[in-house]
């Protein structure tokens, strides 16, 4: 019996305030069990992010350009309503920490009541990025540090465009 593949897509959402090495480090992990992955970034407005909607989602497409499975796209509204609209099978999340486990967990089931099709992955992130965080790179360089070890150099430059390159 012959069987028709069906692609494999996952969303991978975030605020992505800026997207951040120990991210794309996950990314790459999940481009290894999806046959595409769309980072979305979502409006975040609660969270009153440093960069806006669109500067976000330009910098997470630059970063992925070398991604041939990788989309980089923007939404606003409910998780769930969105990997339905994409017509995908799966949401990754990263965890770093235990720290993030119960917020992550607390995430993922209310996900699932909102739609039992949908199956989040968690994935982590080499051992060395799971310090790192967006909040803590912008600290770092708005008190006029180094960044390049943290961030895509396009995400460094804009940081410095932010901030300056020396403390506030
Ligand atoms: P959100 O506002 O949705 O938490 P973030 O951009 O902060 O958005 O994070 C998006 C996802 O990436 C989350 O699942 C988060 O746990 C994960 N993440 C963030 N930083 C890292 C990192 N350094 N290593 C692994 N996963 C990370």
């Amino acid at each position: 019996m012959t069987r028709l593949y069906s692609m494999r897509t996952a969303i991978y959402p975030g605020s992505f305030d800026p997207i951040t090495n120990g991210h794309l480090d996950v990314l790459q992990r999940a481009t290894k069990l999806f046959d595409r992955v769309v980072v979305a970034v979502a409006k975040s407005e609660s969270k009153h992010p440093l960069f806006t909607l669109e500067e976000r989602a330009q910098m997470v497409g630059r970063a992925i350009r070398h991604l041939p499975n990788v989309e980089a796209d923007s939404f606003e509204g409910l998780l769930v309503a969105y990997v339905e609209r994409r017509s995908a099978q799966a949401v990754v999340r990263g965890l770093r920490a235990v720290s993030d486990f119960e917020f992550e967990f607390q995430l993922a089931l209310m996900n699932r009541k909102l739609n039992e099709r949908i199956e989040t992955i968690f994935m982590m992130p080499k051992d060395t990025y799971t310090f790192l965080s967006s909040r803590i790179v912008k600290e770092i360089a708005q008190l006029g540090g180094d960044v390049s070890a943290f961030v895509p150099a396009h995400v460094r430059a804009a940081l410095v465009a932010k901030f300056g390159s020396g403390p506030a």
